[in-house]
């Protein structure tokens, strides 16, 4: 049966003032499994309106200890229901069970995390050296955030986003992504029964043509935005008219290098779960694997043997290693660019093509696709991909592998594996990119910052650097001296 869902606008569920509807594919089978509304602008801007008024009559006056309290209630809801949500999401977008499971229960450390911040937000006082002056800082939250996600892990990335965003005191408009909205409507259901003001959590669905009522309405004063790089482009210069602050998380080309130092199997191992795991569908894949010419055959042959044995099937299924992309546009394109590679002279080591069978239910699935000798300026070594599909290059000295890493107009992820821990620090240094992994690929904590460089996006998110995102200082100078100053000097 297909489900009916609805957007959450002022504490109320509803179907918006249009009569359209978006449906819900599931990648594995191409079923329409789910029905959302296409919100009109006027449901965008009731939607920010309420935000508007939940901001200024409730939750910026909701004291610290409580905004946590409900911060937590909602992290223990989304444990308790890791397995629905989990469930909901690899029907919506293809992702693998055991990694949407595993990613529930990151998002709900998320809320638990910033939790711990909102009631420890405080400002400075600072020293004038005129004594009779008094200096401090209050932290004050923005208003109210627009925070828009895109399909590939719809709650975690909402998380990055919401959390610090309530923890400061800020109400919220989210935009999910017209591809994957389901999830964010089931973790909706959460904010209510945990007990959140309306209008602090509001959803809206629908593809981009909300957007611009969203990131320009007069009363929206922050944007987040996780994405492609041309929506990046239009919403950035929407908000530059009311010089509104946007915050960018968007995709990546990023380098995962292995010196011939490296313990080759871990290195291995690392480099196929870099851009494999997820179907290649994160913008942190490490999709140009750089490597030692004295390991290149080796470390290629490894891979490539690694690949073909990758488990495809049915993302519901635990034992599943790799799901279908997660729409038709998605197939179309990443199969192109295969094509387009091959024809530009790249080798095909593994994969390739479409992957067919049984066990495949009819779904969007392609081969884990592994391309060899890859020229660094071709179009696949120098564009994100998005999909299950590594590029591997050879390269002789460290300068060599640093040049080609950073000939990117991306920055947002490094991987290096080495055991010399001199070059593992020059290495980390020099890498232009906000995410660096040694030895390791794809880890995350919520408690070390997140984000990119160059095209990959500005600011951060996680750690306390994210509480930076959606807070202002506002100074206040108190004149203590009961005496009437030279009302034309400066005063200090
Ligand atoms: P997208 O840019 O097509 O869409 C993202 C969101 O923007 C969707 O919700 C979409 O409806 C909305 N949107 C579209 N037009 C808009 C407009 N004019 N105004 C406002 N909103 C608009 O991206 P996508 O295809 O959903 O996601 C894939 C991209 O996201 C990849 O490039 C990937 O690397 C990137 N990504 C980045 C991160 C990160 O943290 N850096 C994480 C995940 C994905």
């Amino acid at each position: 049966m297909t489900e009916r869902l609805q957007m959450l606008i002022n504490g109320a569920w509803t179907d918006g003032t249009g009569q359209e509807r978006l449906d819900s594919h599931n990648p594995f089978d191409q079923s329409i499994w789910a029905t959302i509304p296409l919100a009109t602008d006027d449901d965008a801007a009731r939607a920010v309106e309420a935000a508007h008024r939940a901001f200024r009559g409730v939750w910026r006056r909701t004291p610290g200890h409580e905004r946590a309290a409900l911060m937590v209630r909602l992290a223990d809801l989304m444990e308790a229901r890791a397995g629905d949500l989990a469930h909901v999401c690899s029907t919506d977008n293809g992702k693998v069970i055991r990694e949407t499971t595993a990613q529930m229960r990151f998002a709900a450390r998320n809320y638990r995390h910033f939790a711990g911040y909102a009631d420890k937000l405080h400002g400075e006082t600072i020293p004038l050296d005129n004594g009779d002056m008094f200096d401090f800082t209050l932290v004050e939250p923005l208003g109210v955030a627009v925070l828009i996600t895109a399909w590939n892990s719809p709650l975690p990335l909402l998380a990055n986003k919401l959390a610090p965003a309530l923890a400061t005191g800020n109400t919220v408009v989210i935009k999910p992504s017209e591809h994957a909205s389901a999830s964010t409507l089931a973790f909706g259901k959460l904010i209510e029964e945990a007990g959140f003001p309306p209008g602090v959590v509001n959803i809206v669905t629908g593809d981009g043509r909300i957007g611009p009522t969203l990131t320009t309405h007069p009363k929206v004063r922050k944007i987040s935005f996780t994405g492609g790089l041309p929506t990046a482009r239009r919403i950035l210069q929407a908000a530059a008219d009311r010089v509104v602050p946007v915050t960018t998380e968007l995709g990546g080309k990023s380098p995962n290098i292995i010196f011939d130092d490296a313990d080759l199997g871990a290195a291995v191992t690392g480099a196929v779960a870099g851009v494999f795991g997820a179907s290649g569908q994160t913008c942190i894949a490490g999709s140009r694997l750089l490597v030692q010419d004295t390991v290149y055959k080796e470390v290629c042959d490894r891979i490539a043997e690694k690949a073909r044995a990758i488990r495809l099937g049915n993302p519901l299924d635990p034992q599943t290693e790799m799901g279908p992309v997660a729409n038709s546009q998605q197939y179309d394109r990443v199969l192109g660019m295969i094509a387009s590679a091959e024809k530009a002279g790249a080798r095909v080591a593994a994969g390739g093509k479409a992957a067919e069978g049984e066990a495949l239910g009819g779904g969007y699935f392609i081969e884990p696709t592994v391309l060899v000798d890859v020229e660094p300026d071709l179009t696949i070594a120098r564009e994100e991909v998005f999909g299950p599909v590594l590029c591997i290059i050879p390269f002789d000295t460290e300068d060599r592998a640093l040049e080609l890493a950073n000939d990117s107009d991306f920055g947002l992820a490094a991987g290096i594996w080495t055991n010399d821990l001199r070059r593992a620090h020059r290495m980390a240094r020099e890498v232009e990119a906000g995410v660096v992994w040694v030895n390791t690929y794809r880890a995350s904590y919520v408690g070390a910052p997140f984000g990119g460089t160059k095209q990959s996006g500005h600011g951060r998110e996680r750690s306390w650097h994210a509480l930076l995102e959606y807070t202002q200082p506002k100074n206040v100078m108190i004149d203590l001296s009961g005496s009437e100053r030279d009302p034309f000097a400066m005063k200090l």
